[in-house]
C-alpha cells in the first residue's frame, strides 16, 4: 500500500513518525538542542553549506529531528515540497510577506484577512514603501482589474475571519499566475483535511497550528508550506527573522495531528447541526456558516472544500451590545476568549465594520462568533437556548413596530 493512496484519517496517524529511527517509540521524541556537535571541521563546514536544506541539523535555531519530521508530515498533507514551522500562526502569515516583498512592490490583500495580519501590514510592510491594496474577498476573477505592473503578491484567506466569505481560490490564483504574481493563502479554518489550497493553484499556504492541529489550547505554532521554487527563500527569511519553533510545542502539535481527522469530523457535525438549529431561532437574524445552503458562497465551498470546521458566526436580531453581552455572559459552556480549535467551545463578539476598508459591513445586529467544541451537542444546544433567552425579543419587537 502506497501512502499516496491513503485517506486523510490514515495519513494523519502515519506521516512523519519513523519509529524505526527512534528505538521503536511511536512518537518522535522531543529533541531540545541549541548546540549540535560535529566530529570534524569538514563536517561542520558541510552542514553549514546545507543549513537551509530539508532535514539538515546545524544549530538548534534551524530545527531538530522532531521539527523536521513534523514539517514533513504537514507538507505531505498539504501537497507541498516542504513546510517550515514558525513560532505562531501570525509569524506564518507574515513570513511570505517579509520574504518576497521589497520597497516599490504592490500587494493585494483580502479585506476579510485575520485582523492582526492587517495590523502587521500597516505597522511595517506599508512603512517600508510597499503599497497595500485590500480587495473584496468575493472578487473572484475580477481581481485581474486590480493588478499593477508592480504587483508582487496576492494574499488570500478562505473563509475570511469573522465574516466567513469563501474565496474563489482557483479564479484568483489563475489571474495571479498569468502575471507571475505569488499567491499566499491562510488555510487555518479548514486545515489540509478540508481544503488543499495548493491543489487549487495557491503557491504558499500559511496556517496557525495553534488552532486545530495543536487542538488543545496549550501551544502556539505556525506553518508555511510551499513548492520547491519558494522553499529556500522562505527558509532563509525565517532564519533572518530568528524564528524558531519550540521542540515542545512541535511535539504537542505532532501529537494533536494524530487525532485531527476524528476531532474535525465531530466539530463539523456538531457545528453544522447547531448552525442549522440557530437559523430557526427568533433571536438570530442570520447564521454565517459556509456549509449551510443559505451561505452566499455555499456553492464555492462545496466545490473546493471537503468539510467545514466548527467555527462560524451568527448575527443577532439586536444591535444592542447590552443584550448581546447578556447572551454571551450567560453561556456556561462557551467561554469568552480569543483563538479556537481546541476541544472546548468558545464565544466572541466581533465588529466587522471597523475591520474592513475595501468593503462595507452594514448588516444590523451584533455579530457573535461561535466555536463548537467537542462537548455533547445536546448540552451545547441547551446552553445556547438558555443564553438566547436573555435577548429580550419584546424589546426588539417594540422597536420594530415603532419604526
Ligand atoms: C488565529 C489565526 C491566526 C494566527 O495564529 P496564532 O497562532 O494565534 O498566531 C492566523 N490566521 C487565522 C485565520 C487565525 O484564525
Amino acid at each position: 500500500m502506497d501512502p499516496s493512496d491513503w485517506r486523510a484519517e490514515t495519513l494523519v496517524g502515519h506521516v512523519g513518525r519513523h519509529p524505526e529511527s527512534h528505538s521503536g517509540a511511536v512518537n518522535v521524541p522531543v529533541h531540545r538542542a541549541s548546540t549540535i556537535v560535529f566530529d570534524k571541521v569538514g563536517d561542520i563546514d558541510e552542514a553549514k553549506k546545507h543549513r537551509f536544506d530539508k532535514g539538515q541539523v546545524f544549530y538548534g535555531r534551524f530545527g531538530t529531528p522532531d521539527t523536521f519530521a513534523f514539517e514533513d508530515a504537514i507538507s505531505q498533507l498539504e501537497g507541498g515540497y516542504g513546510s517550515i514551522a514558525v513560532p505562531s500562526g501570525l509569524a506564518a502569515c507574515v513570513l511570505p510577506l517579509v520574504a518576497f516583498l521589497k520597497p516599490g512592490d504592490h500587494v493585494l490583500v483580502t479585506d476579510a484577512v485575520y485582523e492582526p495580519v492587517r495590523t502587521s501590514l500597516g505597522a511595517f510592510i506599508a512603512r517600508n514603501g510597499i503599497e497595500v491594496t485590500y480587495y473584496d474577498p468575493r472578487i473572484g476573477a475580477g481581481i485581474a482589474a486590480l493588478f499593477k505592473p508592480n504587483t508582487r503578491l496576492v494574499y488570500l484567506e478562505s473563509p475570511g475571519s469573522l465574516t466567513f466569505e469563501v474565496q474563489d481560490i482557483p479564479a484568483i490564483c489563475k489571474a495571479a499566475r498569468e502575471r507571475g504574481v505569488i499567491t499566499v493563502c491562510d488555510n487555518t479554518w479548514a486545515t489540509a483535511l478540508f481544503c488543499k489550497p495548493m491543489a487549487l493553484g495557491v503557491d504558499i499556504v500559511a496556517q496557525s497550528a495553534t488552532k486545530f492541529i495543536v487542538g488543545h489550547s496549550d501551544a502556539m505554532l505556525g506553518l508555511v508550506t510551499c513548492g520547491a521554487e519558494h522553499y529556500r527563500a522562505l527558509r532563509e527569511a525565517a532564519n533572518w527573522l530568528g524564528y524558531h519553533a519550540s521542540p515542545d510545542d512541535v511535539y504537542l502539535a505532532a501529537r494533536g495531528l494524530r487525532t485531527l481527522a476524528a476531532r474535525l469530523r465531530q466539530h463539523q457535525e456538531s457545528g453544522l447541526a447547531l448552525a442549522s438549529w440557530l437559523e430557526t431561532m427568533p433571536q438570530v437574524r442570520r447564521v454565517i456558516h459556509p456549509g449551510l445552503p443559505s451561505h452566499p458562497d455555499h456553492s464555492i465551498w462545496k466545490r473546493d472544500f471537503e468539510g467545514a470546521s466548527g467555527l462560524f458566526a451568527i448575527v443577532l436580531n439586536t444591535s444592542s451590545m447590552q443584550q448581546a453581552t447578556a447572551f454571551i455572559e450567560s453561556l456556561k459552556l462557551f467561554a469568552l476568549g480569543f483563538s479556537w480549535g481546541g476541544f472546548e467551545s468558545l464565544v466572541l463578539h466581533g465588529d466587522p465594520a471597523h475591520a474592513r476598508t475595501a468593503t462595507q459591513w452594514t448588516e444590523e445586529g451584533v455579530l457573535v462568533r461561535l466555536y463548537i467544541g467537542l462537548e455533547h451537542i445536546d448540552d451545547l444546544k441547551r446552553d445556547l437556548a438558555q443564553g438566547l433567552q436573555h435577548i429580550n425579543l419584546a424589546k426588539i419587537d417594540a422597536r420594530a413596530s415603532a419604526g
